[in-house]
C-alpha cells in the first residue's frame, strides 16, 4: 500500500508467558478509517497500544509515514505526536476544569502561551458541543459528555492519527449516539482513525475497512459489507451470530 500512514509488519507481543499478538501484519491508508473488532482478550487494545507506542512490540517493524516507530530517535517522537489515543475509561484530569484538561497540555507539552491555548480549547470544545460546560469538572459531566473532552483533547494535540479503544462501551446505548456522531464528524475531516468496537452497525456505517482479529491474529478484513453480510470466516461468523 503505497500512500499507508500506518505500516505494520509482523508484529509479535507477549506479556511474560502470554502471548497476546501473533504475527500482526496491516496498513492503514492516509484519511482511512479501519474499525478493529474481535472478542474480548484477543489483543485489540494491545495492538492500539503498540502503535501508539505504549508497549514496545518484542518484533516485528512498525512505521508511521515511513518512520520506524521502534528507533528510539528524534523523528520518532515527532511521529508519535501525531497519535493521539482516546480511551474506553475518558482518562481525563480529574482536578482540572475541562477547560483546563485541554489547555494545560496545549501550555505544557505544545508550549503554546495561555491566552492561545485557551482560544484554541475553546474553539475545540465548540465543535463538540460543549462549550457551556468549560469551566466544570469531568465529575459533574456525564459520560458521554467526558468522552467528547477526551476527543477534544485528541484533535487539541494536533493528532492527525487517532486511536480509539473502546471509546463507547461504558457508555449507555443513548449517551453513546452522540460520542459516536461526534466521531462521525472527525471522519469528515480527514482523519486517520483506527477504532476498537462492539458497535458493529456503528463499525459498518463509518468504516472503510473492517479488520477481525482472534487470538492475536488478522483471520478476516474488507470493506464492511463484505465482513459484516458476507464472512468467509468461520470464526467471524461465529463471533458476529454471538454478539448479534
Ligand atoms: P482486548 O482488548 O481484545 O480485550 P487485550 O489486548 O486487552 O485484549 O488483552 C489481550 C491479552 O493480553 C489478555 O489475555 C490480557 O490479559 C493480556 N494483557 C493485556 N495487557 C497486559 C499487561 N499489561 N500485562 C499482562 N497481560 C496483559
Ligand atoms: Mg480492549
Amino acid at each position: 500500500m503505497d500512500d499507508a500512514i500506518i505500516r505494520m509488519k509482523n508484529i509479535h507481543k507477549a506479556f511474560g508467558d502470554t502471548h497476546v499478538l501473533k504475527g500482526i501484519s496491516m496498513s492503514v491508508r492516509r484519511g482511512e478509517i479501519v474499525s478493529i473488532i474481535g472478542p474480548s482478550g484477543s489483543g485489540k487494545s494491545t495492538l492500539l497500544r503498540c502503535i501508539n507506542q505504549l508497549e514496545e512490540i518484542n518484533s516485528g517493524e512498525i512505521y508511521v509515514n515511513d518512520c520506524s516507530m521502534h528507533l528510539k530517535s528524534k523523528s520518532q517522537n515527532e511521529m508519535r505526536k501525531k497519535i493521539g489515543m482516546v480511551f474506553q475509561n475518558f482518562n481525563l484530569f480529574p482536578h482540572y476544569k475541562v477547560i483546563e484538561n485541554i489547555s494545560k497540555p496545549l501550555n505544557v507539552v505544545k508550549k503554546l502561551n495561555k491566552d492561545e491555548a485557551h482560544e484554541i480549547a475553546v474553539d475545540i470544545l465548540k465543535k463538540v458541543k460543549l462549550e457551556d460546560k468549560l469551566d466544570e469538572y469531568p465529575a459533574q459531566l456525564s459520560g458521554g459528555q467526558k468522552q467528547r473532552v477526551g476527543i477534544a483533547r485528541t484533535i487539541a494535540m494536533g493528532s492527525e492519527i487517532i486511536l480509539f479503544d473502546e471509546p463507547t462501551s461504558a457508555l449507555d446505548p443513548e449517551i453513546a449516539a452522540e460520542v459516536l456522531s461526534a466521531i462521525k464528524s472527525l471522519a469528515d475531516e480527514g482523519f486517520t482513525m483506527v477504532i476498537v468496537t462492539h458497535q458493529i452497525n456503528f463499525a459498518s456505517e463509518i468504516s472503510d475497512r473492517i479488520i477481525f482479529i482472534d487470538e492475536g491474529k488478522i483471520c478476516e478484513q474488507g470493506e464492511p459489507e463484505e465482513i459484516i453480510i458476507n464472512p468467509k470466516n468461520e470464526r467471524t461468523k461465529r463471533f458476529l451470530n454471538a454478539i448479534k
